[in-house]
């Protein structure tokens, strides 16, 4: 499994620009996971990891909030057909939108948690046995979304925003952590778990 964050709030290849925001491309899929905030910054920044905006086939939305959505515009300026996943609360004006209220299977391999606590859902990867957690700002908790998660697949790695999420110990089960764009307390849980931790940040590739 190949991941790509095309967005974050920190730059993690020189050449790639830092905004406040999230976005990965999940490559195995071509799936798009959040758009960040600006959609020129998410072409710029995918061109520059080689992917091609014509390949997205679909598009998965944690929550409505500007710094996960602000791309969503451009990317239907190119093909107004992609399916885009959403959280039942959010309403984007969009061709082919399918809202999600409850935990779903998407299709083989790629599932929802549901909308959690009424604002975000986040996405599971299974690859195996292992479950990828994708998660965008983790505004239902942590705990609560690998609870949500375990459905799928026991939990292998949790990619994405944290926010300011501190029960260190809910990591524990996991073998690979990447916390990325919001999450207040990155120095922690690196310390916590070092050989569990990686660097995120625009331009890294986490190969799974
Ligand atoms: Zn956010
Ligand atoms: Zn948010």
């Amino acid at each position: 499994m190949k991941i790509k964050i095309v967005y974050d709030n920190t730059a993690y290849r020189d050449d790639m620009k830092a905004d406040w925001g999230f976005s990965a491309y999940i490559e195995d899929f071509k799936l798009l996971f959040d758009t960040g905030a600006r959609g020129d910054i998410l072409l710029s920044n995918m061109e520059k990891m080689s992917i091609d905006a014509n390949d997205i086939k679909e598009i998965f939305i944690s929550h409505g909030h500007w710094d996960h959505t602000g791309g969503l515009g451009e990317l239907l300026n190119q093909n107004n057909e992609l399916p885009i996943y959403v959280p039942f609360s959010y309403k984007p004006k969009a061709k082919n939108v399918v809202s999600i209220k409850e935990a779903t299977k998407i299709h083989d391999n790629i599932f929802s948690t549901g909308e959690l606590a009424g604002i975000e859902q986040s996405m599971v990867i299974l690859d195996g046995k292992k479950a990828i957690v994708m998660v965008g700002c983790s505004h239902p908790g942590v705990r609560r979304i690998l609870e949500e998660a375990r459905k799928f697949g026991e939990p292998y790695a949790l990619i994405g925003g944290l926010h300011g999420f501190n029960e260190y110990e809910v990591l524990e089960p996991l073998e690979m952590i990447v916390p990325t764009h919001c999450t207040q307390h990155k120095k922690e849980i690196k310390e916590l778990y070092p050989e569990k931790y990686m660097e995120g940040g625009a331009g890294r590739i986490i190969e799974i």
